[in-house]
């Protein structure tokens, strides 16, 4: 089944700066900002600059560079956050089975305290 990128989806109107955002890090394709509803005492949000809807979609569809750059600023958000000897959890929700919410591809960044086991 092929779905089309939604271009109203909230992450779309961040990257458009239609609403702002509690920006963290960004390099050339890639950008990080604070989830506005946290689930850890810190959550933050990484997401390609270019319209990708889910994982899926990204490392089939992505330059090689796009993808690059993303994974380097998912490692730059971690020693930002000091995160390399404390640990934390990445997690990326993908389709219906998966609950994503926002149909723009994004990895959550968890931590700042344990986590617990990854599913209840
Ligand atoms: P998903 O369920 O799609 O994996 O996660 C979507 C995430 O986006 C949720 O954790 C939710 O709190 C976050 N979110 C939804 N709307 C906004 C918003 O307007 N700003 C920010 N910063 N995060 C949002």
């Amino acid at each position: 089944m092929n779905i089309s990128y939604d271009e109203n989806n909230i992450f779309a109107k961040i990257l458009r700066s239609e609403i702002p955002c509690n920006k963290i890090l960004e390099n050339e394709h890639t950008l990080a900002f604070s989830d506005i509803n946290p689930q850890a005492p810190i959550h933050v949000l990484v997401i390609p600059k270019n319209s990708y809807i889910n994982f899926y979609d990204f490392t089939k569809n992505a330059s090689i560079d796009e993808v690059k750059f993303f994974w380097k600023l998912v490692n730059d958000v971690i020693d930002h956050l000091k995160f390399e000897y404390k640990g934390f959890r990445l997690i990326t929700n993908s389709g219906k089975d998966g609950n994503q919410d926002v149909p723009h591809f994004h990895v959550h960044v968890l931590g700042g305290k344990n986590l617990g086991r990854m599913i209840n």
